[in-house]
């Protein structure tokens, strides 16, 4: 999941994000959160950590063939060379099926508690500790050259690919061509589809080889073309970067990825705490860092001792009835390759379950209904009637309709946590 500027590193780290829709986790079904910025991945869950971004404007109808004829020119002028576009684009056609996935805008979301469900399932748990004792040396050797937790990478290895068992089997030329040509996002398409030639030109694979999910995700670390082109690396040797079919390659990579994003070697993703009576929620903000010395002050409970200077978040996944957690700088850095906070949460938590830890302690409030996709949109809609700044309505809870939903929280005396609930619009509802 890079993307690149989206968190995807797989894909995830971009930015935009568009509502995916939810897939029941089964077995072995890789488990994709919520809402990221990027086309990452099909699966989403929950709402979040979207930009309140309004989409890209739509393309001028061209034809397919007119539109890879441009294309053709430009990617020539790329670097990228006649005989591998050709070879790339020989008998592509585009795929309606990636149009109906990107188009696809589910109207109900799973409650972070059940998505947490699914991806901490028993199965992914014992499958991760057994990967950890048969990888054992590869993984000795990646945490010495990265610095990363191996528990980390199991786990990201776990939830985006089910460790290798579902990346994906789509030809990426063909999804990404589809996707600039018709795509809601035609400009991050086509620049992923140009670093997909680029892969192509380099060799690390052949054409046919280069496939991945219906947004342009690869291998067992579901990177995106441009996060493969920046970080993917050979840690087996044999000369080629394959995070298709080599693990060690897979996970040295997404180590890379970590490292390049701010990865602190000895520090955890981060903790629960408990808040104290009165506690003033708006301080549970990614965009609110404090010295964990200053929230100890602050009367929080739960906190490891040293670490002082290390900087934290507070995050409330359900609101100020769920459980709290402060976050450090390895969690925004695996919201770096994923950029939805249930997606890192889960990923620090099935990192630790691997230990037989990672149990959350604070009850879920399991009676609260997430908010639809509509009710979302007449959320932000009511929120703005009411002279609230939401952002573009997009159905999507960014950091501006979180911080319009804090304020009119504010205004009614309520604890100012930014978290959607139906109890909030209905009380929208009720003003004039
Ligand atoms: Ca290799």
């Amino acid at each position: 999941m890079l993307y690149t500027f989206v968190p995807v590193l797989l894909l995830r780290t971009l930015i935009a994000g568009s509502a995916l829709s939810i897939v029941v986790a089964c077995a072995a079904e890789p488990i994709t959160p919520i809402t990221q910025a990027t086309p990452s991945q099909p699966t989403t869950t929950i709402t979040e950590v979207k930009p309140d971004k309004p989409a890209e404007a739509e393309p001028e109808q061209q034809s397919f063939a007119e539109w890879r004829a441009a294309f053709r020119n430009e990617a020539l002028q790329a670097g990228i060379s006649a005989l591998v576009f050709d070879r790339a684009f020989a008998g592509i056609t585009p795929d309606p099926s990636i149009i109906t996935a990107d188009r696809s805008q589910p109207e109900f979301t799973r409650p972070v508690w059940q998505y947490l469900d699914g991806a901490l399932s028993q199965q992914r748990v014992d499958g991760g500790k057994r990967l950890l004792s048969q990888h054992r040396a590869t993984l000795d050797g990646i945490e010495a050259r990265y610095g990363v937790d191996r528990n980390t990478l199991v786990a990201i290895w776990g939830l985006e690919s089910s460790f290798g068992q579902i990346m994906g089997d789509k030809d990426v030329i063909r999804s990404l061509a589809t996707l600039a040509h018709e795509g809601r996002r035609p400009g991050f398409a086509k620049s992923q589809l140009l670093a997909a030639l680029e892969i192509l030109e380099h060799g690390d694979v052949a054409a046919g080889q280069l496939r991945g999910s219906w947004a342009g995700a690869m291998g067992q670390t579901q990177f995106i073309p441009t996060t493969y082109n920046t970080h993917a690396v050979d840690f087996d040797g044999d000369g080629r970067r394959d995070i298709w079919s080599s693990s060690a390659d897979a996970l040295a990579s997404a180590a890379h990825y970590l490292q390049a994003s701010g990865w602190k070697a000895g520090q955890p993703w981060g903790f629960e705490v408990s808040l104290p009576e009165g506690f003033d929620y708006a301080m549970a903000d990614s965009s609110i860092r404090k010295p964990l010395a200053e929230w100890r002050q602050l009367s929080l409970n739960g906190l490891p001792a040293g670490m002082d200077e290390a900087s934290a978040s507070l995050l409330l996944p359900a609101g100020y009835r769920g459980p709290a957690f402060l976050v450090l700088d390895n969690f925004r850095a695996i919201l770096r390759y994923n950029n939805s906070s249930s997606y890192a949460l889960a990923i620090g938590l099935l990192s630790e379950r691997f230990d037989g830890a990672g149990k959350v302690r604070a009850s879920w409030p399991q009676g609260e209904q997430p908010l639809s996709r509509s009710e979302r949109l007449e959320l932000q809609e009511r929120l703005s009637n009411q002279g609230f700044d939401p952002g573009a309505a997009d159905g999507i809870i960014g950091a501006n309709t979180r911080n319009a939903i804090r304020s009119f929280q504010q205004q009614l005396g309520w604890p100012a946590d930014g978290h959607p609930t139906q109890e909030l619009l209905g009380r929208l509802r009720a003003e004039p």
